[in-house]
């Protein structure tokens, strides 16, 4: 229930990117000017040992991602079919007549009863992570990082629940309208956050200048040329090194916490002129108001989703609310209900949001290629470069399935974006510019 939409990102999906090389030293590389491609080969195209396990890589993901997303929705029908519901409610309801304290024991049994279903497909994934050279992040780190997301988790969904339970008494049937003013202002209050509280909790972060000076120079001409103010002090490197191989930037926060994140992993394989175009693609996130944008889409859908949230829980009641044990939407297993509806109703909607996110991933690759003109020698070339070598530590897949695409993937395909790139010159002739004056 807990939204947090994180930031906009270069590359797919809040999990880490992969990477197939292991260590790269953090120096600067040599070459300043991205080499010129032969014409005849695709925009991105990998070698054959690499192309066989980027596909291998893929097809697990994907199954893994679709397999997941069932198992949320059948794990949580056979909690309540089963009674498993019915008797953590019992066990809170009969332990105090305090509902604070119902509430809490409620929550942390659901929680748990979903958590550790759903850690077998977790740890799985990681452990493809890991084996296809994607993750370095050891098992101790892992069950830390999941152990705070579980805390983090708890100590937001409790005062969530105490309220929509409070709401629910106040206004049976339009309480899905009441609540969602709360979970609105929560999401906001989450997003402007989450940069300075929260994302610290799982990363290392410092100012990029400390590190390299001579990149912050160089993106404050792109950010001048986008004509907006972003201090260097805006400017941080994440540590993902540390965990992950592949490479990411991301924009995140709005308002006082609104910042640019380049990961080090960035900074330590690509050249100054590929992380320039990745910048002014994090820029153009930035200067489009997407964060913004995409808060009000979401929260359009949040309210259509809660009232057939609604609409579903009454519905699934009457139906097998004796079944369940679960008598009414004021039952604490009510919860369990609404997040079965949530679930399959956000499963059916990915592919609306994924099509959404795409399109702004899209502008904000045309703002990055044509920001980066007059400042990088050939910014059609530096960008293509980039998704070929974002797309090489990945282990991105260059012919993605179309459905596949169409439901899951939250940015166009690599292959499309780096063909896109490279043909893309608005400078020439008689076209123009989408964002700038000629
Ligand atoms: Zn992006």
């Amino acid at each position: 229930m807990l939204i947090l939409a994180g930031g906009m990102s270069l590359a797919a999906g809040a999990q880490p990117p992969a990477g197939a090389q292991g260590n790269s030293s953090p120096s600067q590389p040599a070459q300043t000017a991205s080499p010129k491609r032969d014409p005849a080969k695709p925009a991105y195209s990998l070698p054959p040992e690499t192309l066989a396990r980027a596909i291998a890589y893929s097809h697990i993901r994907v199954v893994l991602d679709f397999v997941s997303s069932g198992w949320s929705i059948v794990s949580l029908v056979l909690l309540l079919g089963l009674g498993g519901i019915a008797r953590m409610r019992d066990v809170a309801v009969n332990l105090s007549r305090n509902r604070w304290v119902q509430g809490v024991v409620f929550a942390l049994l659901l929680l748990l009863a979903t958590t550790l279903l759903e850690l077998p497909l977790d740890m799985y994934g990681h452990h493809v992570s890991v084996s296809y050279g994607q993750s370095v992040q050891g098992w101790g780190s892992w069950f830390a990082d999941a152990g705070k997301g579980f805390l983090l988790t708890l100590a937001v969904g409790v005062p969530v629940v105490m309220l929509l339970f409070r709401v629910i008494r106040r206004s049976p049937s339009r309480w899905w309208f009441w609540f969602w003013i709360p979970a609105m202002l929560l999401v906001l209050v989450s997003v402007f956050v989450a940069p300075v509280l929260i994302d610290p909790l799982f990363n290392k972060f410092e100012p990029l200048s400390k590190s390299d000076p001579a990149l912050v120079d160089r993106l404050e001409q792109v950010v001048a040329r986008g004509g907006v103010q972003i201090p260097p002090g805006r400017m941080y490197l994440m540590k993902a090194s540390e965990k992950v191989t592949g490479l990411n930037a991301y924009v995140t926060g709005y308002g006082a916490s609104k910042r640019v994140v380049v990961w080090d992993n960035t900074t330590a394989k690509a050249t100054p002129d590929e992380i320039s175009f990745i910048f002014g693609h994090e820029l153009g996130h930035y200067v489009l108001n997407h964060i913004p944008k995409t808060l009000a889409f979401l929260g359009v859908l949040l309210l259509v989703e809660f009232y057939l949230g609604y609409r579903g829980v009454r519905w699934l009641l009457e139906r097998y609310g004796r079944d369940w044990h679960i008598p009414s939407q004021n039952d604490w297993g009510m919860l369990a209900v609404m997040l079965l509806v949530l679930s399959v109703l956000s499963f059916f909607t990915e592919p609306v949001v994924n099509g959404y996110s795409r399109m702004n991933e899209h502008e904000a690759d045309i703002y990055g290629q044509e920001v980066i003109h007059g400042i990088v020698a050939d910014p059609q070339t530096a960008a293509q470069q980039a998704f070929q070598v974002l797309g090489e530590v990945s282990l991105t897949d260059p012919n993605p399935n179309a459905f596949v695409t169409f439901w899951t993937f939250s940015h166009p395909s690599v292959a499309y974006r780096a063909a896109f790139a490279a043909a893309y010159d608005p400078w020439n002739a008689d076209r123009h510019p989408k964002f700038f004056k000629k």
